[in-house]
């Protein structure tokens, strides 16, 4: 009997399908362009949809998942998320505010300027 180990770890098979070919071809920059993705979603949340409020990070990565709707892993944006709330730029963090769909009193980002 042979025991099957967790293989299934290497199944994170990407192909790098994100739609814009060549624009960001260094290998082993995956975090970095997850992130980037993440970003622009969020910007775009934010001067859209939900231009004027303040949102925390659980709502901006729940709606950022619905929002991207490739596959990407929850863990993902999650991580992004941080990185974000680290360098928000060009949005803002506001350390306590209030999240304008939770009601949440926590971290929040925005976008101050359209
Ligand atoms: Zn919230």
């Amino acid at each position: 009997m042979v025991p099957e180990g967790e293989s299934a770890q290497a199944k994170a098979a990407d192909g790098g399908r994100s739609g814009i070919p060549g624009e960001n071809e260094q290998e082993g920059s995956m975090t970095y362009s997850t992130e980037n993705f993440v970003r622009r979603a969020i910007v775009g949340l934010l001067r859209g949809e939900y231009a004027g409020k303040f949102l925390c990070s659980a709502c901006l990565i729940t709606l950022t998942h619905q929002h991207m709707q490739r596959g990407w892993r929850k863990s993902e944006i999650e991580r992004s998320m941080e990185a974000v709330f680290t360098a928000p730029e060009p949005l803002t963090c506001m350390p306590t505010s209030s999240c304008a769909l939770c009601q949440k009193t926590t971290a929040c980002l925005g976008a101050l300027r359209p």
